[in-house]
């Protein structure tokens, strides 16, 4: 197992969860590393040390414009001198944006592909293909959800039950795109704790790739627990007004920046739960901040439309500082 990193599980108040007895923190994934942070690392790191274990001098994994997986991959890859490969949905010109020039700069080389290729990203004949025209390189899938990444995301669990040791007794809250990160998370849990997973997609089959990869993980042993609940808000990335008036209350009220596709949503879903009633009077409940901050970089502009500068300026004094100055 990598060595565990020491959490932070940060005590939240919130004034909309103000008038009941739960207890929320914030498990604070985001602050690993400035920006090459969050569950990627968790799932890159078990990818990356089994790459050199076995001689890979290239790893090579798929991703969207703005993709912290991709992002992540690039500057782990860097630190642990091996080179690595983005093939990219969409066109050439995307290479200037903050996250893609970030990771040319770390040495990833960039291959754009169209939406078509793209989408057989998963298709063991076109992975075959792809593997002879690089030959020695290691490719992952997207979002890096392989079964070590899960291994790896089981530590996140473990690191957040060292972290409370004697509030151990909570429910886990995640947000979950491929499933993988969830997965992990239900591997890793210790007796005390349950977990919720929170989709931001707008797609039915997320509980069964969960799932499979539980399955796949446990090998036929007792299958772990968890509750799933759809927090898309209108889908994936969809990006309103009514998101950003929650991330910038929560900033104002906790000093948190939320990222703005996953951990944003699964917080305002939780919110909503607990001013439903949803949880018991007294429940502990922590959030997984699973990072993404890079990913505001290529937002100013929508923020700014929905927003105002002023939302747009907050953002980007947090992203500069980590915090607000
Ligand atoms: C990728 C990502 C997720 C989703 O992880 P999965 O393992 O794909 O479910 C959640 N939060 C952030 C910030 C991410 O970058």
């Amino acid at each position: 197992m990598p060595t565990t990193t020491p959490l932070n599980l940060q005590k939240i108040n919130y004034v909309g969860s103000k008038n009941s007895n739960i207890c929320l923190r914030m498990a604070r994934l985001n602050q690993i590393n400035k920006f090459a942070s969050g569950n990627k690392i968790y799932k890159l790191r078990p990818i990356i040390a089994n790459a050199k274990a076995n001689n890979y001098k290239q790893i090579l994994s798929f991703g969207g414009a703005f993709s912290n997986h991709i992002h992540a991959l690039a500057l782990l890859a860097q630190k642990h001198q091996i080179s690595s490969i983005g093939l990219i949905r969409g066109e050439p010109e995307y290479a200037q944006n903050p996250t893609l020039s970030e990771a040319q700069t770390a040495g990833m080389r960039l291959v754009f592909i169209n939406r078509t290729e793209y989408k057989r990203r998963n298709d063991p004949q076109y992975l075959q293909n792809l593997q002879q025209q690089y030959p020695d390189v290691l490719i992952i899938p997207e979002g890096g959800s392989s079964q070590l990444a899960i291994q790896g995301c089981a530590q996140i669990a473990r690191d957040i039950d060292l972290a409370c040791l004697n509030h151990a007794n909570s429910i886990l809250a995640v947000a979950s795109g491929t499933g993988a990160t969830a997965a992990g998370l239900a591997c890793g849990l210790s007796g005390n704790q349950q977990l919720n997973v929170y989709s931001v997609l707008k797609d039915d089959t997320l509980k069964s790739r969960i799932d499979a990869f539980i399955n796949a993980e446990q090998l036929g042993m007792k299958k772990p627990n968890y509750s799933l609940y759809q927090a898309d808000f209108g889908g994936y990335a969809k990006f309103d007004k009514p998101l950003l008036a929650f991330i910038m209350n929560w900033l104002e009220q906790t000093g948190i920046l939320l990222d703005p596709i996953h951990t944003s949503k699964m917080c305002r879903y939780v919110i909503q739960q607990i001013e439903a009633g949803e949880f018991l009077s007294d429940q502990s409940i922590t959030l997984i901040h699973s990072g993404g901050l890079q990913g505001w970089r290529g937002m100013q502009q929508r923020v700014e439309t929905l927003g105002g500068l002023n939302a747009w300026k907050r953002i980007d004094d947090y992203l500069e500082n980590g915090s607000i100055p």
